[in-house]
């Protein structure tokens, strides 16, 4: 039984690492462009500002009862069949069941030697060869990866211009006045925005960044969308291809979702599982949810998320509360929240500058929405107190007693 891997990102080793756990026998042919190893690309941030090294966003990788073969060129869904380069030839192998996961990638709209993205090892080999030269320097787009990019690089000697076509910061992630409020906190002398700015020509900088999001890469010739078990679809007719199967960034949408390691690595997982199933001769059984799952940025010295369901109920309330974290201190929790009549969170959207309260805040809201429990519960809730972490009542605890008060739910 052959299973073909193409990708080793956060969806590729995942779904590795499940077929494994669920002992499902195999033979795993991987296929990677970057060659054989773990390349961790949220990192880059930090690696750009220099906190951590270059060479550490790359690990070696075990091969253990793997075959590893290079770049797919090409997929053909009806043959289950990769193409691939051997010694200057195309060859091709086919398999019982594919698993694609070959994540996306930004588009710069121009060549020039002064323009960059910031997704891949080399970009940040250019960008750190390329900051000791440059006075002004430019990134397109302010959502999540601008945003950690700027805040990574305000720490050198330049003047940065971040250029964002909508009117806020985050414009995909927050809502405006809490992305408003943010904005007062961050704002730093050598950063300029410039919103309701699409760039159309390069400004004169001597470095342009695109941050300008994820376009899904398919190996196919159509776009990679999938069904409720992660099956692709076929074009030509709608309906699931039985034995393929795809996770994470590769696949396409018809509303925006932040593009997030948490989303490959649960999609790759439930992947596997259905595999495991079909070759027990079983229908596949595991659904994935579409979700926001907990999105959290670290920038400007402050930590900002959000976590959503996609779906939700018409009859939704949305508040704004300022929530304090710790008894002798005014440093606040400021939340964005959507909750619906039965006190059920929908949304969650929050930013603040101590460590971990964000964070907290949004993987209980998150496990809350899975498992419906409501904020009647969650006021309830014993969790931890130490006047040094954190006030008591605690923020989480205190947040869904204020908000239940609010909404006069019991
Ligand atoms: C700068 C940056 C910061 C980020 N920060 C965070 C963060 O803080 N938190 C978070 O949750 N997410 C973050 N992300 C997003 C996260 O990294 C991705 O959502 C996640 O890695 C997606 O996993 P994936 O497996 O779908 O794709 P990837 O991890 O991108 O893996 C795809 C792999 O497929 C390979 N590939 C593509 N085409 C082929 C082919 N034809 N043949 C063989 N191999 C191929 C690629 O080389 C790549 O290794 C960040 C991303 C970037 C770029």
């Amino acid at each position: 039984m052959r299973i073909g891997v193409i990708g080793l990102g956060t969806a590729g080793i995942t779904f590795i690492s499940e077929i494994r756990r669920l002992k499902v026998p195999c033979e795993i042919f991987l296929f990677e462009k970057r060659g054989l190893s773990v390349f961790h690309p949220c990192s880059i941030p930090e690696a750009i500002e220099g906190k951590i090294k270059t060479e550490q966003l790359i690990e070696p990788f075990g091969t253990y009862q793997i075959k590893f073969i290079g770049e797919a060129k090409h997929v053909d869904p009806y043959k289950l069949s990769v193409s691939y380069e051997k010694n200057g030839t195309m060859d091709q192998i086919e398999f019982d069941f594919l698993f694609i996961a070959t994540g996306g990638e930004i588009k710069i709209p121009y060549q020039s030697p002064k323009i960059f993205k910031a997704t891949k090892y080399e970009d940040v080999l250019n960008i750190k060869n390329n900051i000791p030269y440059s006075k002004r320097i430019g990134i397109v787009g302010a959502g999540i990866l601008g945003l950690e990019l700027a805040s990574a690089l305000c720490n050198y000697p330049i003047e940065i211009e971040v250029f964002e076509a909508k009117d806020q910061i985050l414009p995909d992630l927050l809502e405006k006045n809490l992305a408003e409020k943010l904005m007062q906190k961050i704002s730093l002398k050598n950063i300029k925005f410039h919103f309701g700015k699409f760039i159309n020509e390069p400004p004169d900088l001597d470095l342009l960044i695109f941050c300008t999001g994820f376009k899904p890469v398919s190996p196919m010739n159509f776009e990679i969308r999938v069904d409720d078990f992660m099956r692709v679809i076929d074009v030509s007719n709608q309906k699931p291809f039985e034995r393929i199967f795809a996770a994470g960034d590769c696949i396409s949408y018809d509303i925006k979702i932040p593009r997030v390691a948490p989303i490959a690595a649960e999609q790759a997982r439930v992947s596997a599982r259905n595999i495991k199933k079909i070759l027990e001769g079983k229908e596949p059984d595991e659904k994935y949810e579409l979700i926001i799952p907990p999105v959290l940025i670290k920038a400007f010295g402050y930590e900002i998320g959000k976590t959503a369901r996609i779906h939700k109920p018409q009859n939704i309330q949305k508040l704004s509360v300022e929530m304090k974290v710790l008894p002798f201190d005014d440093r606040k929790l400021s939340i964005f929240t959507e909750v619906d009549n039965s006190g059920l969170i929908q949304e969650i959207q929050a930013f603040c500058e101590l460590r971990s309260e964000v964070r907290h805040l949004l993987d209980i809201s998150y496990i809350s929405m899975k498992k419906k429990i409501s904020l009647s519960e969650i006021r309830r809730f014993e969790l931890s107190y130490q006047p040094e972490v954190c006030k008591f009542p605690d923020p989480i605890t205190s947040f869904a007693e204020f908000i239940t008060r609010r909404l006069n739910i019991l």
